[in-house]
């Protein structure tokens, strides 16, 4: 057999479980069909960010004991806060060995602001994005100026401010808005391709203009202590270019998380790669995995769209093929499935069951509910009903929680992924 584990789906879950088996020295293989998830989000994670009934988290790990027995199918309650927290730190020290340094206050969530000024509680966020350092700063009376960059259609720094202008943390701040010229911008004005996150993150990764850069900052900051700016700082190499440009101007950079591609969420997919690759893992992507068999009780073999008949064998294998955004689970006009290997689902089939008709209601959208039903261990269920011992499902495909209402779509994908591979590993040693 080539594989000890192959991991079906890139994303963050499926990544955290490739490198925590690869890092075991088990020979490991990820396969994946697209961009995951992380190329759209905040770069955050969320791990408990609200309350069931209302309110927000600041505590999640207390929050995790406080409701794991009146919500036993929750991930969380079935991993256990404490391997929660294990697998969270285990991510931190993966991140930071691939350069990104991550800031956590502990116990507690800090608050982030979002491109619409709105603050949300979340557990990790890269360095450059605001955190107490910067509510610090705040408190202490420093102004911010809130930049956007010339040409940049994606982002509007009036909006963010009419609505920090609400908070309470920013009612004695002097609070303005700006925008900075690249230095090549009228040279190529009429190019709009130029000026999608991407294009600008990679101006900043060359750092040739960098001096230039910062001069712009500061005359479009107009003195201000504190300088904010959407996510372009660089995307290989940003935690040197952030802090070269801090040095330049003189002011606290934070960055807003931009639309998609989220440069934030790149370079937390960039770092989760180089890891796996530099423990050994082979990750195959551009491929999906289009069916498998199910025999006496185990995953035997998988195939894939680019190698038609050939049979993939590998001793376990994890799903981490995401929700409906990344197809992993799919729905038709009255059907919802997990299309790969047809995994029991938890769900109703009836359309009009799936979501709630206020948009904004406190209890969620049910199908965001929904999702592959497994057994305690992640492991979930065939055809004829019995749990497949050798697969273990992670990740946004998961029935049993909310990622948008309770905010814990990243800390969910991180445990369950770990989760998975403790077992794995576990299950290795004892065959041994
Ligand atoms: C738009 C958006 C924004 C979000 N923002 C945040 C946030 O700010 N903070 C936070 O904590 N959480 C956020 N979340 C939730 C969180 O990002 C996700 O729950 C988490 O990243 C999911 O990770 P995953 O690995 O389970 O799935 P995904 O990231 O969705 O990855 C699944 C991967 O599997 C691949 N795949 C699918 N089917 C197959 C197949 N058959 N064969 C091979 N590969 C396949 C996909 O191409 C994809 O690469 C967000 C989610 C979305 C959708």
């Amino acid at each position: 057999m080539a594989y000890d584990c192959i991991i079906i789906g890139g994303g963050l879950s499926g990544l955290t479980c490739g490198i925590k088996c690869a890092e075991d020295g088990l020979r490991t293989a990820v396969i994946s069909s697209g961009m995951n998830s992380l190329h759209f989000s905040s770069g955050s994670i969320d791990v408990f960010g609200y309350r069931q009934g209302g309110g927000k988290v600041y505590r999640p790990f207390d929050y995790m004991k406080e409701t794991a027995k009146s919500n036993p199918a929750h991930p969380y309650s079935r991993i256990g806060s404490r391997m929660v927290r294990e697998s969270l730190e285990f991510f931190n020290d993966q991140i930071s060995l691939a350069g990104i340094s991550l800031h956590d206050n502990g116990d507690e969530n800090h608050f982030r602001i979002t491109g619409l000024g709105v603050m949300k509680p979340t557990y990790f966020s890269q360095d450059s994005v605001f955190n107490d350092k910067f509510k610090k700063a705040v408190e202490e009376r420093a102004s911010i100026a809130v930049l956007n960059f010339d040409g940049y259609r994606d982002y509007y720094a009036e909006l963010t401010v009419s609505q920090l202008r609400k908070n309470p943390i920013f009612k004695r701040t002097g609070i303005i808005t700006g925008k900075v010229t690249l230095p090549f911008y009228t040279r190529t004005e009429k190019n709009l391709h130029e000026f999608r996150s991407i294009d600008l993150a990679r101006v900043f990764d060359t750092e040739k203009y960098l001096p230039r850069i910062a001069e712009e900052i500061k005359r479009a900051a107009r003195g201000a202590r504190v300088v904010s700016l959407p996510a372009f700082i660089g995307i290989d190499n940003f935690a040197q270019i952030h802090k070269r440009l801090e040095d330049l101007t003189g002011c606290l950079i934070y960055e807003i998380p931009s639309l998609p591609p989220s440069i934030l969420g790149l370079r937390l997919d960039n770092a989760l790669r180089s890891r796996f690759a530099a423990l050994g893992g082979e990750y195959s992507g551009g491929d999906r995995v289009n069916g498998g068999e199910i025999m006496d009780g185990e995953l035997d073999h998988i195939h894939t769209e680019n190698y038609g008949d050939t049979r993939h064998r590998s001793r376990f294998y994890v799903m981490s093929t995401g929700s409906f955004f990344s197809a992993g689970l799919r729905s038709g006009f009255n059907m919802l499935d997990e299309p790969v290997l047809g995994l029991r689902f938890s769900g109703s089939n009836r359309r009009s069951d799936w979501y709630s008709a206020k948009f904004f209601d406190r209890k969620g959208h049910p199908f965001l509910k929904y999702g592959v039903e497994t057994n305690k261990y992640f492991n979930p269920f065939g055809s004829d009903g019995k749990a497949v011992k050798n697969l273990f499902c992670t990740g946004a495909m998961l029935s049993g929680y909310d990622p948008i209402r309770e905010g814990s779509g990243g800390g969910v994908a991180i445990s369950t992924g770990y989760f998975a591979a403790k077992r794995i590993i576990g299950e290795m040693k004892k065959n041994k």
